[in-house]
């Protein structure tokens, strides 16, 4: 496994437990939005934490923490992560996967083999519209996989979606919603352009990025329909 970094405490990341959060390095998609611009590129400029680290780390906090978080990046893009899920369930921490759904072969696998206890996916927005925004090319059948995979497993889940309004409106959030009917929860999340934080700062120059809190609502109020609880995570504009 190839980290960018590691959050050693978090009470926000995994619903209902102290976790830590590993942030695996490399990804398959580009959202302009991306906050973890460091953790895109397969290789790291930073220095990178080591998977013996990590254990390492795991082993002294084994009484302190419930879970752990596996975040990216793209985790599931990476070949080993199978047994690393493996050994830190062994450890007896509940392991919740943060992705972006891109590899429904790797989700599923990971919960045929029980290796997740926890799955968040992104749903960037409708899944026939990720191309050219969130990647050159995106085949929505894999989305869709991924979401149908996530919703018939029984495991505990989620689903969200960064409110960017050049890509999410009334129609996508339709969209979504049939990709992810019934769903446990979802989360619609207040899109922040932090300059110089984002992947591609040009993108909120040149793009109508913003949406007003009562747009995001009347999104939330068409996402309700569609699965059990629909919840707005706000942010403030900056
Ligand atoms: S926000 Fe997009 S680019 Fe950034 S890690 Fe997630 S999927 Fe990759």
């Amino acid at each position: 496994m190839i980290f960018g970094g590691i959050q050693k405490n978090s009470l926000i990341d995994y619903p209902s437990k102290v976790s830590c959060v590993l942030f695996t390095q490399g990804c398959n998609f580009r959202c302009p939005y991306c906050h973890n611009p460091q953790l895109v590129a397969s290789r790291s400029t930073r220095s990178p934490v080591f998977e013996q680290d990590v254990f390492a780390f795991l082993s002294k906090r084994k009484n302190w923490l419930d879970g752990v978080v596996i975040s990216g990046g793209e985790p599931t893009i990476q070949d080993d992560l199978f047994d690393f899920c493996g050994r830190i369930k062994d450890m007896g921490f509940a392991v919740k996967l943060d992705t972006n759904g891109s590899r429904p072969q790797v989700v599923e696998k990971l919960i045929r083999l029980k290796r997740v206890d926890y799955i968040a996916m992104d749903m960037k927005t409708d899944p026939d519209r990720y191309v050219p925004v969130i990647a050159k090319a995106v085949d929505p059948a894999l989305i869709r996989a991924s979401a149908h995979a996530i919703l018939a497993s029984g495991l505990a889940h989620e689903f969200r979606t960064t409110c960017v309004k050049s890509i999410v409106d009334a129609e996508s959030i339709r969209a979504i919603g049939v990709t992810i009917t019934g769903a446990v929860r979802y989360v619609l999340q207040q899109v922040q352009c932090l300059e110089g934080h984002v992947l591609n700062p040009n993108y909120f120059k040149t793009h109508d990025w913003h949406l007003d809190g009562e747009s995001i609502s009347a999104l939330r109020d068409i996402a309700a329909g569609f699965v059990e609880a629909c919840t707005i995570r706000w942010t403030k504009r900056v």
